[in-house]
């Protein structure tokens, strides 16, 4: 049987209504996991947490070259599948959660993993791509690398260089503590049901250092968060406007890094952000 028999052999026989609500979009593109895998680059020494593991397609590979697979999913239709599936594998834990809700550090010390050996795959819930990506950065989950299947859009957003076309608050995060790497790009055909969007491969690998030294790193975030709800503003508009500096305060910031008044926050590399946020 090959991945799409395989996987609507799964459908008919647990009687399955993809969930749109849930980002149900099961892959059944033999050679994009096998890229996803060898993107992740796994072996034996690696705990992989995987997001959404939904009938197990990925999860299955994983189980095979991983030391151990961490599995959270919030459908319970599919944690039963799962169960079916791979409970009598002996590296297989499966977290019948929400991701958005998990506390990473807790099941971290719970399972007693060795932090440097974390690896994050998924083919995403594309409904909440980016709170899943920010949970992960923000709470800093001790991975050495994430490696995500999510809208081509977004994929785009993620990877961008910061200052430069396609750029939101995300790509500044990003950038900030990962090199991103795009993996490839993937057509609806390759799932059941097709999504209406194209999708894509990343990695993001997760930095040893910096690339831009903060005196307050919540305050950096808080100020590109800030520059980025009133996207059509000006830098200095945008920030007034949210509490974080007057104008005046911006406006001199401005002139001593010899940057124009009316610059708007899309346009400032990570570095000029990292500079005025240490300066206000
Ligand atoms: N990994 C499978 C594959 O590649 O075929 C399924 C991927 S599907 C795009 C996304 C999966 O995420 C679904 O199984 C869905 O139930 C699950 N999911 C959706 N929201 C979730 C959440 N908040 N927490 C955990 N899993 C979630």
């Amino acid at each position: 049987m090959n991945l799409e028999e395989e996987t609507k052999f799964l459908i008919k026989k647990y009687n399955i209504n993809a969930n749109k609500n849930l980002g149900q979009n099961f892959l059944i593109d033999e050679q994009v996991v096998e890229n996803i895998i060898e993107a992740a680059k796994i072996s034996k020494e690696d705990v992989v947490i995987e997001i959404g593991p939904g009938l197990g397609t990925l999860t299955n590979k994983l189980l095979e070259k991983a030391k151990k697979v961490i599995a959270i999913e919030l459908d319970n239709k599919m944690i039963n599948i799962l169960k079916d599936r791979f409970l009598l594998y002996n590296n297989f834990i499966l977290v019948n959660e929400d991701v958005l809700k998990i506390n990473f550090e807790k099941l971290i010390n719970e399972q007693n993993i060795e932090k440097n050996t974390i690896k994050i795959v998924a083919n995403l819930p594309y409904y909440i791509t980016t709170p899943i990506i920010m949970k992960l950065l923000e709470e800093k989950v001790p991975a050495k690398s994430i490696t995500v299947m999510i809208q081509k859009e977004v994929a785009d957003r993620l990877t961008a260089i910061p200052g430069e076309k396609e750029t939101g608050a995300i790509t500044y995060c990003v950038y900030y503590y990962c090199e991103p790497q795009k993996i490839m790009v993937v057509p609806n055909t390759s799932f059941i049901p097709a999504p209406q969007v194209s999708s894509e491969v990343i990695t993001l690998n997760v930095r040893n250092s910096t690339p831009v030294q903060l005196k307050d790193e919540k305050r950096f975030f808080q100020i590109i968060k800030a520059s980025f709800m009133q996207r059509r503003k000006t830098l200095i508009n945008g920030l007034a406007n949210s509490g974080i500096a007057s104008k005046e305060q911006i406006k001199e910031v401005l002139n001593s890094l010899e940057l124009p008044e009316n610059i708007r926050g899309e346009n400032l590399k990570i570095e000029q952000f990292a500079e005025i946020a240490n300066r206000l």
